[in-house]
């Protein structure tokens, strides 16, 4: 009965794009201090898609933790196209050296698979999870922790009540 009643609480909830989230790390439940944009995107990538970015709450070390993660995902992007580029750069002065493009190749791939590591670690250790509601003015949010969700759902309740309009 308890289990039936925790995995309803932990479905997902309609949030209006305006609705405050609760000031607490939805990771840890402590007081949060920094928010970070959480974001999430559907459709055919170039051709349609919707995407979002939500503000969510972390209290200090999660946004930290978070924001060191984001920073290594950044910095294994910017790899992928700047190491073949930089390796490229002895063959110019000396066409001996062209196999330095291969190493920056390889590199290049590594820095690939490091960027989708970090990425989905990061995605995993947020907390929290949301996906678009195409062009409705809402989306769906869900975190891991019951109390979180449930702090929610009386916000999004107050919300709906004090705009009526837009609910
Ligand atoms: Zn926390």
């Amino acid at each position: 009965m308890q289990m039936d009643n925790d995995t309803k609480e932990l479905s997902f909830i309609e949030v209006p794009f305006r609705c405050p989230l609760p000031a607490f790390c939805p990771i840890c439940g402590a007081p949060a201090e920094k928010s970070r944009r959480v974001r999430a995107w559907e459709g055919i990538p170039l051709v349609f898609t919707y995407h979002i970015s939500v503000g969510v709450p972390y209290c200090r070390s999660h946004y930290q933790q978070l924001a060191g993660l984001a920073l290594r995902q950044r910095l294994a992007v910017w790899g992928i196209f700047a190491i073949p580029l930089i390796s490229v750069l002895p063959a110019i002065s000396d066409w001996d050296l062209r196999w330095l493009f291969w190493v920056g190749c390889s590199l290049s791939l590594f820095c690939l698979c490091l960027a989708f590591y970090f990425g989905m670690r990061l995605s995993a250790s947020q907390g929290v999870r949301i996906r678009t509601q195409g062009s409705w003015p809402v989306y769906r949010l869900c975190s891991i922790s019951l109390d979180w969700n449930r702090m929610v759902s009386v916000l999004v309740d107050k919300y709906k009540k004090e705009h009526p309009a837009k609910a």
